[in-house]
């Protein structure tokens, strides 16, 4: 019997695999697919990504360097409001590479991760949890002391457990212009309802165009506009879920949800690798297998770790739906050189963000 079986080898579940087995837990994880593949992310990070992987991977997985953002009320033609600071903000990163990098990090420390294992069945009994899973040989059964769902978007494990569904579930779309770009600024284009439509230089990995819209929108309709917009020329395209939200509960009886399964997102970006990663270390840290009581520890920290930025960020998603000459007005008084860090919207009221605003005005 495992101390813990996590369904998923993404940023969140190999992130807790390997603090769990770093800390003496017998962990194994089981994978669906390949690691990090079908790609469905933009792989735009803080800098904070470097905390989690080992130094040496740094210059592989580095694409770009980005120093801000430019603001657009309309296409590709039209103005823009950067926001940027003088110092580097945040990379473009091979994602693929990152979850490769932090699955075998799990390795490293005693995990063992199996790929090609879709977990289709999950039961909480009294003493334990059991679990079904597809994998090349056919069905096969485990069983562990806790269950981590840590399978994304649309997780198996919250559905199989009813546990409760984030609030929304955003639909994204990306695609690659292979043409070498190393821009230091992203844009953005207020363009897409409730949400934005963006382009990332990649260095040399090329261009990336993408947005994400509610369900019911016309994603493809809109991405096409967006690239014939820009002039790209896509060779490759791909999409996937948002979710946006945090359940109400995040845990059962013998069980708990990280990363996407748990809506540990962004309100205002839809991104997650951080959130989710920060959150399996406080899972790592609060639950312990003997007393799985200790999940309700871990509900209660992870949202005092990410609750108020996750508040903020909601709070900043709704200036996306402002009328024009409100958002046009607040670009024009916030735009320049800002203090706020990307992960951590709560920034805006520290004394960085203050002093970088009073220094140009
Ligand atoms: C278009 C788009 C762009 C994005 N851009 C960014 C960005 O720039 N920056 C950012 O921080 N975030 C971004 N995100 C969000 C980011 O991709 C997620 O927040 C992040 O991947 C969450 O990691 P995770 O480990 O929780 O889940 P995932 O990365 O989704 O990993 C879940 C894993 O579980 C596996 N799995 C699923 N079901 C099963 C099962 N039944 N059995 C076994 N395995 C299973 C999957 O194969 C997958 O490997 C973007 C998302 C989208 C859709």
């Amino acid at each position: 019997m495992y101390d813990f079986l996590v369904v998923g080898a993404g940023p969140s579940g190999s992130r807790f695999a390997r603090s769990a087995a770093e800390a003496g837990r017998d962990v194994l994880v089981l994978e669906s697919g390949e690691i990090g593949r079908p790609l469905a992310c933009s792989g735009h990070v803080s800098l904070d990504v470097w905390e989690f992987v080992p130094d040496d991977a740094r210059d592989r997985l580095r694409q770009n360097e980005i120093y801000g953002a430019r603001f657009h009320l309309g296409g590709a033609d039209s103005p823009s409001h950067p926001f940027y600071k003088e110092t580097v903000v945040s990379n473009a990163i091979d994602r693929v590479g990152l979850d490769e990098t932090l699955a075998e990090c799990a390795r490293e420390v005693g995990a063992t991760v199996r790929t090609g294992h879709t977990v289709t069945g999950v039961t909480e009994r009294t003493d334990r949890v059991e679990i079904e899973a597809n994998g090349p040989d056919g069905i096969e059964r485990f069983e562990a002391k806790l269950v981590c769902g840590a399978d994304g978007p649309r997780s198996r494990v919250r559905s199989q457990l009813g546990l409760p569904e984030p609030d929304e579930l955003l639909h994204g779309v990306l695609g690659f212009d292979p043409e070498p770009d190393h821009d230091d600024f992203v844009d953005v284009h207020l363009t897409v309802p409730r949400f934005f439509a963006w382009r990332i230089p990649r260095g040399e990995a090329g261009v990336e165009y993408g947005l994400a819209v509610e369900p019911g929108e016309d994603a493809s309709g809109r991405f096409e506009e967006l690239v014939a917009d820009y002039g790209a020329d896509i060779d490759r395209r791909c999409s996937g879920a948002i979710p946006i939200g945090p359940p109400d509960r995040t845990t059962g009886r013998r069980s708990f949800l990280v990363g996407d399964a748990a809506g540990q997102t962004k309100p205002f970006t839809g991104g997650g690798i951080l959130y989710g990663m920060r959150a399996a270390d406080v899972a790592a840290r609060t639950i312990d297998p003997e007393r799985p009581s200790t999940t309700e520890e871990y509900e209660r920290a992870w949202r005092s770790e990410l609750g108020r930025d996750q508040t903020i960020g909601k709070v900043i998603r709704a200036g996306y739906s402002l009328p024009e000459p409100i958002q046009r007005a607040g670009m024009r008084a916030f735009s320049g050189e800002i203090g706020v860090h990307m992960d951590r919207p709560t920034s805006l009221f520290s004394t960085e963000q203050l002093r970088a605003m009073l220094s140009w005005k």
